[in-house]
């Protein structure tokens, strides 16, 4: 096979990984005595996961939590055994044995999912560490009421039969058993400080902690220990908008890359800073005459003479069409508007007729620190800033900076 050197991307994503250790820092005193779980799904919210696991894990982060379990296994191996790795999305017949063998925490949602545990951690002969998930009024996953109800069930049987069952597999520590090591829920509406339900939700969720603490227990811990049961419903917007924050831990995603998860909030009253800027350049530049189109579907037509440069970024790179004729980039400095449609793999920037200070190969910040945000982004193509950076695809070039630049 020919090997090639490849050269650098035309779209790169620089990652700081100061302002990431920083976040981490501000996020984690914050939350304390609760404490951080830092959320790497989806590539690390596209800032990619390869980058940013290790910078949190040798700032001494060991909490980590993703959604699904290839997400986990990926990490485990990135990471080792050292972290601690928690995921909650997997299907009817996704397979557990390598999630229980690789000791990821795993969210459980239903008493079939509990039946699950139990067999991999027979087959395998390792503990299952299991979440409870409660659904609070999301309704997304979790428990419903009479789901809790059944679990519970379960759990106080699965006690008694292994009680009443001589079990020579059995060892006195569990290790071929499930152990309830969390309970879990998830905010609806965190990010609208004003509005009731998170309260009504923090009230299901300490009476679900309440009983299953009781039925814990009962069983004299053998279905786990509830002082240490880890007990977490925030998110990045429950992080920072709730007083103390509630539980034991937190699992913070968006604030952690320095985005704000709330409406029209800056980051840096949060105390975070952006970890991610998209960068491409100029790659080419023309004078063009009044009455002159751009791009597909001429949307844009040039009301002066001015000039155009091709920018390196489309929506192959994840850049949202949608954004076509409102989106800004910066170049030396100035904000200067996307004409026209937004294409696959380029957009056009009008710099101006005045604007003499461009030039082939200058550097273009589509967002992030010295250009505009991903909030911005998200507003111009009607989302929101977490949809902007998780969208960002393979083609673009993830690269740790240690920042400084600004
Ligand atoms: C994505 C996700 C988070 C992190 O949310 P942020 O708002 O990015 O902090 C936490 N918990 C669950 C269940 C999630 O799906």
């Amino acid at each position: 096979m020919t090997s090639f050197d490849i050269p650098e991307a035309l779209v790169r994503a620089e990652i700081d990984e100061a302002a990431l250790r920083e976040n981490a820092a501000v996020l984690a005193e914050r939350l304390a005595p609760a404490h951080l779980k830092c959320v790497v799904k989806a590539n690390a919210y596209g800032h990619g996961v390869d980058l940013v696991a290790p910078v949190l894990f040798a700032a001494g982060w060991r909490e980590f939590c993703v959604a699904t379990i290839p997400e986990a296994l990926h990490l485990r191996s990135l990471l080792g055994p050292d972290a601690e790795i928690l995921a909650w999305l997997y299907g009817p017949t996704t397979d557990l044995d390598e999630a229980v063998r690789a000791g990821i925490h795993l969210g459980v949602s239903t008493v079939e999912a509990l039946d699950r545990l139990a067999d991999a951690a027979q087959r395998i002969g390792a503990t299952a560490r299991a979440h409870l998930k409660i659904d609070t009024g999301l309704g997304r996953n979790g428990l419903s009421p009479e789901g809790l109800v059944r679990a519970l069930d379960w759990l106080r049987r699965h006690d008694e039969d292994h009680l009443a069952i001589d079990d020579p597999g059995r060892t006195d520590d569990h290790r071929a058993d499930v152990r309830i090591v969390g309970i879990m829920s998830h905010f609806a509406v965190a990010d609208e400080p004003e509005r009731p339900e998170t309260a009504a939700q923090s009230a299901v969720f300490s009476s679900a902690h309440g009983q299953l603490r009781a039925v814990l227990d009962a069983a004299d811990g053998r279905l786990g220990e509830s002082a240490e049961l880890d007990v977490h419903i925030a998110n990045s917007p429950g992080a920072l908008t709730l007083g103390p924050c509630p539980g034991t831990s937190a699992r913070v995603g968006l604030a952690l890359y320095g985005l704000s998860p709330l409406e029209d909030g800056d980051p840096a009253v949060l105390g975070l800073r952006p970890a991610l800027r998209l960068v491409s350049s100029v790659i080419n530049l023309k004078d063009i005459p009044a009455g002159h189109g751009a791009s597909y579907g001429l949307t844009f037509t040039a009301a002066t003479d001015t000039r155009f440069a091709l920018v390196a970024g489309g929506y192959g790179d994840g850049l949202p069409r949608a954004a076509s004729n409102r989106a800004e980039v910066a170049i030396r400095g100035r904000r200067c508007p996307v004409v026209g449609r937004i294409a696959m793999d380029q957009m056009i920037i009008d710099v101006g007729a005045d604007n003499d200070e461009v030039a082939i190969g200058d550097e273009v910040i589509i967002f992030g620190p010295g250009g505009p945000s991903a909030a911005e982004w998200g507003s111009w193509a009607d989302t929101i800033n977490y949809e902007i950076v998780t969208q960002l695809s393979a083609r673009v070039e993830r690269r740790l900076t240690t920042g400084g630049r600004q």
